[in-house]
């Protein structure tokens, strides 16, 4: 696989590309959503062949890692045809975040497509309160989703937890408990200040990453691991169990020093980070006449100059970037 050709002016290297297909959801969690959202209208949309298009210019400059997210990535219509196409780009890890609710169905097509690995948020255990943080979701479908995952021969499966003080935290033992007891890796993740929402106030429900050590702490010793996913998580282990434990933590622990990744929303912005507004528009290039791949490639080689230094989250829960995560592709 060719070096990535994506350098920053603080010398990171891009090889990873998290590409969202989708802002819609089926679920409407409070700490990503508004109640009531107003999605894209379609022709705003980058079309399936489109996303392919960037992702194989993006390999063609060295990328070696592509997610893809959302919104919820499994209600994009034939998005199994993208997982079939990306499959074939012969990449080091494709990956995909996803609700879970589709799996049950989709989760045998995905492994067959060429899909490597899933993350599945998971919030709670209890069918009330997951159904109070997702809005619309059923817990059910989601636990039928991660059996069907298992079942799917995935390289790796990880759990993804938003852990909100007073809302989830109590929780956090039992979700070990759930990720030990399936064999299935675990993050948690402190919530960031991205898009306005009514529901909770974010300076108050922060639970930082040293609180959820501790919650663990009461039941299991983690040994830190020097792992390294090339991302912002830091991951730990348990002497009696196979399972990597990890953190995000955006607030105390700014990660941006090792960031190799950018991400290209439904649109085709392509966002040099996720804490900051800076972004360069791909669709203009792939939608304009006549096209071509070295435009694209420049266009995004260039962008590289833009991407910031590290992000500036605040812990009061202000707001300082107004897209939601459903547009920014978690
Ligand atoms: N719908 C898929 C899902 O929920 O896994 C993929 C998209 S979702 C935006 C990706 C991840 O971002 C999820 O694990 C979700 O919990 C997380 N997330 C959403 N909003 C967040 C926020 N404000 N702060 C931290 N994580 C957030
Ligand atoms: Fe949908 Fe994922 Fe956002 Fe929840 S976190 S509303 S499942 S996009």
């Amino acid at each position: 696989m060719s070096q990535s050709q994506l350098t920053d002016r603080f010398g990171r290297t891009v090889n990873y590309v998290r590409l969202s297909v989708t802002d819609r959801c089926d679920f409407r969690c409070v700490y990503c959503m508004a109640e009531e959202m107003t999605f894209l209208p379609r022709e705003q949309v980058l079309t399936l062949e489109e996303i392919a298009r960037i992702a194989r210019t993006f390999v063609s400059l060295g990328t070696e890692k592509i997610r893809l997210t959302g919104g919820e990535p499994l209600v994009r219509k034939d998005i199994i045809e993208l997982v079939r196409e990306i499959g074939t780009y012969n990449l080091r890890d494709f990956a995909m975040t996803t609700n879970g609710s589709q799996l049950p169905t989709m989760a045998e097509p995905l492994r067959k497509a060429g899909l490597q690995r899933l993350n599945i948020s998971l919030d709670s255990l209890d069918p009330v309160k997951f159904a109070s943080i997702t809005r619309t979701g059923k817990l059910a479908r989601v636990l039928e989703g991660i059996d069907a995952a298992r079942d799917a021969g995935f390289k790796g499966i990880k759990l993804n937890t938003v852990v909100m003080k007073g809302g989830n935290d109590q929780e956090v033992p039992d979700l070990i408990e759930f990720a030990r007891k399936k064999n299935v890796d675990i993050t948690f993740i402190e919530e960031m200040p991205l898009g306005e929402i009514s529901e909770h106030d974010r300076g108050q429900v922060l639970c930082t990453s040293d609180e959820v050590r501790e919650l663990i702490g009461q039941h299991h010793e983690l040994i830190p691991t020097p792992e390294d996913s090339g991302g912002p998580a830091r991951y730990y282990r348990m002497s009696d169990s196979q399972i990597k434990v990890g953190f995000i933590s955006p607030h105390s622990h700014n990660f941006c020093s090792t960031c190799n990744r950018v991400r290209v929303t439904v649109e085709g912005r392509l966002l040099l980070c996720l804490g900051n507004e800076h972004s360069v528009d791909l669709r203009r290039v792939v939608r304009g006449h006549p096209v071509t791949n070295d435009k694209l490639r420049q266009t995004i080689i260039d962008s590289m100059d833009l991407k910031p230094e590290r992000h500036h989250f605040s812990t009061n829960g202000d707001v300082q970037i107004l897209r939601f995560m459903n547009m920014t592709g978690g």
